[in-house]
């Protein structure tokens, strides 16, 4: 029997969220979801719940295009203009793409599953972060850089290397 995946053509998944900055937890879960579909974009969205997320979108999008770059056609960056989960859809995305770190997340995370699936009938799927990363946030890099400490640990390494 031939598998759905291949019937079906190009499955993309949609990756969105603030990424203010992305971190290396962003980088692992954006490359394991690479392994999954076979497509992610990455949607840089706005979340009126947390602050400054608005700012400097487009440098964003900029300074990810250069580090995925070695991904090639298998990723894309995008502004999210509105809803994440409509505009996945009109995208052709099969999917969204969220990591989770804790039970606080999967709370946060399973209602917006809810949600999403509810207005647009998209599902999501939720990785568990990688120990190594489950504490590693933007709010948390953003507030040590503030002080002037070092946060390149915490930052994909430019350029990038596409092998774990
Ligand atoms: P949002 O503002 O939408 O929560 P974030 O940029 O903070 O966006 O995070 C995007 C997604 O990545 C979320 O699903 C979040 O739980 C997940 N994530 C953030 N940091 C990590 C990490 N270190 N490991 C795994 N997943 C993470």
């Amino acid at each position: 029997m031939t598998h759905r995946f291949h019937e079906a053509g190009q499955r993309t998944a949609v990756f969105a969220g603030s990424f203010n900055p992305f971190t290396v937890g962003h980088l692992s879960i954006l490359k394991r979801g690479l392994e999954i579909f076979d497509k992610v974009i990455v949607m840089i969205g706005h979340n009126a719940s947390k602050k400054d997320d608005s700012e400097n979108a487009e440098k964003r999008v900029e300074e990810l295009n250069r580090l995925l770059a070695p991904f090639g056609e298998r990723t894309e960056v995008r502004i999210c203009s509105g809803l994440v989960a409509p505009e996945a859809k009109a995208l052709g995305a099969v999917a969204l793409l969220r990591g989770v770190r804790s039970v606080a997340d999967f709370e946060y995370e399973r209602n917006m599953a809810d949600i999403n699936r509810d207005i647009s009938g998209i599902e999501t799927v939720i990785l568990t972060a990688e120990p190594r990363y489950g504490a590693i946030s933007s709010s948390i890099v953003r507030e040590l850089r503030s002080y002037g400490y070092d946060v390149t640990s915490f930052l994909p390494s430019s350029p990038l290397s596409t092998d774990n």
